[in-house]
């Protein structure tokens, strides 16, 4: 496997041959000295000589059909191999969910993305392939957080990309961080990367970013870069900013942030979940209705069990719809506009 990945350094394909795990973990210097560490299937690791107090972790295919976090991704790992790229900062690259890139779907047996902080051991159990491979994810971040130096400064940036289209092209989920300021240099991080919305989250998760942010106080973020294309079809000139700026992080370029600057910004706060109650769960809007479409108060969303379900805010706007979840889990996040204060 070392030989293959010396010679093709391109380690998606080396992820997808082996969707499960690799015989054996190993490492190699590349000739800028840079330690380059394959822990597992889709788990690769950048250690520079000098490190400059920055671990960023940069996830992708936790869903496995969001193809464009995956080329992006890739296209640094195979930069930073053939030295086109010199890492100044710990950086590791994890591709989630290798099965379910092969299946061209979300995901195999269950959405991995609901399965971190521990959730993958709750209910059955490490029953399918998803909640072992949550329960390894977890345990990646925990040795490459703890392995560095405690008071570094952690990231990690989880990349999708979204089912339907959206008023907002880009888009980050800021996790719930009680008795934590969001940080304004992070949030015009992300408008330097083209990503001008931001969804503050008002409750724990079972997301990737929520263990980072909540375990081991990273800056984590869940990021939508568009809408879901097949593996090639994406526009990747539709990524020029985020992979300049990602560039920038990992070699300890400056990162030139502008001040922050609300009027550029879409900022949202998630104001409640819509659980599923019932099996005929449906929403009234229509199947291609884009993410961050807003309704008036009273507005009948859905209806489910004899029920309607209603507007309360003035005005909310929707993001991620999906009816075809299972009873219990989320079918859709309400959002109002967010306010400043939290923001230091
Ligand atoms: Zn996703």
């Amino acid at each position: 496997m070392l030989q293959a990945l010396q010679a093709s350094k391109d380690f998606l394909s080396l992820t997808l041959d082996h969707p499960f795990n690799i015989d054996q973990a190993f490492s190699y210097h590349l000739t800028n000295n840079t330690l380059v560490e394959v822990w597992d299937t889709g788990v690769i690791v950048f250690t520079p000589k000098v490190a400059n107090g920055k671990d960023v972790i940069l996830s992708c295919a936790v869903h496995g059909n969001e193809t464009a976090p995956i080329e992006l991704c890739n296209d640094l790992i195979g930069q930073i191999l053939n030295e086109s790229i010199e890492v100044k900062q710990r950086v590791m690259f994890l591709i989630g969910n290798p099965a379910a890139i092969h299946n061209g779907t979300r995901f195999v047996d269950e959405n991995l993305n609901r399965l971190f902080s521990g959730a993958h051991s709750e209910g059955e159990g490490l029953t399918n392939p998803e909640r072992v491979r949550a329960k390894k994810l977890e345990s990646y971040v925990d040795r490459f957080f703890e392995s560095g130096n405690q008071h570094d400064h952690r990231i990690h940036y989880d990349l999708h990309t979204a089912i339907r289209g959206s008023k907002h092209e880009k888009f980050a989920i800021y996790p719930f961080r009680p008795g934590r300021k969001y940080s304004s240099e992070q949030i015009m991080f992300l408008a330097s990367c083209g990503i001008e919305t931001v969804l503050f989250h008002h409750e724990p998760t079972t997301t990737f970013s929520y263990y980072s942010s909540e375990k081991f106080h990273a800056d984590a973020f869940t990021i939508e870069l568009g809408k879901v294309m097949p593996m090639g079809q994406n526009d990747m000139t539709r990524f020029i900013a985020m992979k300049d700026m990602l560039i920038r992080l990992v070699s300890n370029q400056p990162l030139e942030l502008p001040e922050f600057d609300e009027s550029r910004l879409n900022l949202y706060q998630v104001c409640r979940a819509i659980n599923k109650g019932f099996e005929d769960f449906e929403f009234t809007f229509a199947n291609d209705v884009e993410n961050f479409t807003a309704f008036p108060r009273g507005y009948i969303l859905a209806k489910e069990g004899g029920n309607e379900i209603k507007v309360e805010q003035p005005i909310e706007a929707i993001v991620f719809p999906n009816a075809k979840v299972p009873v219990g889990q989320r079918t859709v996040l309400m959002l109002k506009p967010a306010s400043t204060e939290n923001i230091a």
